[in-house]
């Protein structure tokens, strides 16, 4: 009998050591949210990272905003679009080359000299609105006539072009977060800039992080989970910004073919792998090619895995699609 209550006695201790043990490697967390990139920016870590880290990561994404915002005047690309001529630094420069080699690889699709038909149906502005046939059709897109002179770092568009980088600025923003955080030792973090995500290490130690990819046709309600540790996430669709006119929906994701929003086959694209500029940009790229071609591309980015969801409420995913998820309903 006394051997008996000695046993339950230890099996306690041993059990509310366990528990207590386990809540003490918990990873207590805090995030903080502000406007930046035209969206909301969060970014959580633990609660040991002191508050300069935060102000430094906000401070970066001020900064990415202030190069590549065609909306801020000052900014960098702005001066590009006014002046038609400028002179960048390395890493600016190699994001052109980058945006107009994946131009290339998808047939033209994605396109950041589409400055100015973003500029005229202004959508998620203060004025969306259709424009008509002539003005859409008095802008240059031609992304080939973009010169780069490498040597010096000048970038030269032609006069009726302008760029927009809003296709892969947050996801090249939220690759200078994870440099700045990793050179910090931060092991644990996510950053959502607006939906462009980044998880740096696992939630707790052997705990994925869980993200939720939002339902493009339900406000507030997610259709699948992902579980995930040291990547990046990376959604587009059409439920992000849009307006309506005479009852048809008018989305931010516009077809260099047609210079109207993309008619995919996809609803929600969704990009994981480990750069968030890649992920950011062939996001809206594989949305733009639609299903099957958008696979077919993603052959071509080692690493890069695709999780759509199409017209049809159908899921698929790359062949080599290895993450874990969990469908909702
Ligand atoms: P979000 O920035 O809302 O998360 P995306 O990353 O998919 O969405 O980028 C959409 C933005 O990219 C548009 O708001 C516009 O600024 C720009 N854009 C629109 N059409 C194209 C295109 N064909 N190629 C490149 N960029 C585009
Ligand atoms: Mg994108």
């Amino acid at each position: 009998m006394f051997i008996h209550k000695k046993i339950i006695l230890i099996t306690l201790i041993i059990l509310i050591c366990f528990t207590s043990c386990k809540k003490d490697k918990e990873i207590s967390y805090k995030s903080e949210n502000q406007i930046a990139l035209g969206t909301v920016c969060s970014i959580k870590m633990s609660e040991n990272v002191s508050d300069d880290i935060f102000d430094n990561c906000f401070k970066i994404l001020s900064d990415v905003e202030s190069e590549l915002s065609r909306t801020k005047e000052s900014s960098l690309i702005s001066t590009l679009n006014k002046e038609k001529k400028i002179k960048v630094n390395q890493e600016v420069f190699d994001l052109f080359k980058y945006s107009i080699d994946l131009a290339k690889k998808s047939d033209g699709k994605f396109n950041i000299a589409m400055g100015l038909v973003v500029s005229l149906w202004d959508i998620g502005g203060a004025n969306p609105r259709v424009p008509n046939k002539a003005e859409l059709e008095s802008v240059n897109i031609n992304y080939n006539e973009i010169k780069l002179d490498e040597k010096n770092l000048i970038i030269e568009i032609p006069i009726n072009m302008e760029i927009d980088l809003g296709a892969l600025g947050k996801g090249y923003a939220a690759d200078k977060l994870v440099s700045y955080l990793k050179s910090q030792k931060v092991n644990n973090a996510i950053i959502n800039l607006g939906g462009n995500i980044v998880v740096i290490g696992e939630k707790n130690k052997n705990t994925s992080w869980i993200i939720g990819l939002q339902d493009p046709d339900v406000e507030n309600e997610i259709f699948s989970t992902l579980k995930v540790s040291d990547i990046s996430i990376v959604t587009s669709g059409t439920y992000e910004r849009f307006f309506y006119k005479d009852g048809i929906k008018y989305h931010h994701i516009l077809d260099p073919d047609t210079l109207y929003p993309s008619q995919s086959d996809i609803k929600s694209s969704t990009i994981i792998g480990e750069n968030s500029l890649i992920c950011d940009s062939l996001s809206t790229t594989c949305f733009l090619l639609g299903s099957q071609k958008a696979l077919d591309l993603l052959d071509n980015f080692e690493g890069y895995y695709g999780f759509f969801m199409l017209e049809d409420n159908s899921i698929i995913h790359s062949d080599d699609f290895d993450i874990e998820y969990d469908l909702i309903n």
